[in-house]
């Protein structure tokens, strides 16, 4: 140890360094948040969990079940059986997604021909019940309560825009 080494350990100076530091973010607006009691608002294309829109026009899903997101993901975790109206339109007469296999890649948003199929803001996925993440069709309609008001606004063919 040299002479230098010693004056400064004797002046206590890298204490006062780190006190400087800590002082100056005294200072300085915190950045971190008390979760869970304030949470922050996830951007807009956040990849949460999915939900399944509904269609103003008949009430009934916006999904064609044309099975182009179930063909698309990579981890093979939607399974969708279609049915037709008894007007003629085609509809999922069961759509599941596995969640616990969801790589929340978002291709399936992306892929869907009617924007029918969208991720939402819904991040507080832990659960101690398996069977929570499987989402149904019902779930998946519950959860536009969680969609960003911007992709209720976005029509078949939007995506992949903004
Ligand atoms: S986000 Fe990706 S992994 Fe998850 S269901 Fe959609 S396509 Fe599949
Ligand atoms: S891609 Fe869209 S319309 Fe086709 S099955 Fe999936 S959610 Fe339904």
């Amino acid at each position: 140890m040299g002479l230098l080494d010693i004056v400064k350990k004797a002046a206590f100076v890298d204490i006062l360094r780190g006190m400087s530091v800590t002082g100056t973010y005294f200072a300085v607006d915190k950045v971190t948040v008390e979760y869970p009691k304030e949470k922050l608002q996830p951007y807009p294309r956040f990849r949460g969990a999915q939900a399944l829109l509904t269609d103003p026009a008949t009430g009934d899903t916006k999904c064609v079940a044309c099975m182009l997101c179930a063909t698309m993901c990579p981890s093979q975790c939607i399974y969708i059986v279609g049915e037709q109206t008894p007007d003629g339109r085609s509809r999922p007469a069961r759509f599941d997604l596995d969640l616990s296999r969801c790589v929340f890649c978002g291709f399936c948003e992306e892929v869907c021909p009617e924007a029918a199929i969208v991720m939402t803001q819904r991040y507080e996925l832990a659960t101690y019940d398996k069977s929570d993440f499987l989402l149904t069709k019902e779930k998946l309609l519950a959860n536009q309560a969680w969609v960003h008001k911007e992709l209720h606004r976005l029509e078949p063919n939007d995506r992949g825009e903004g």
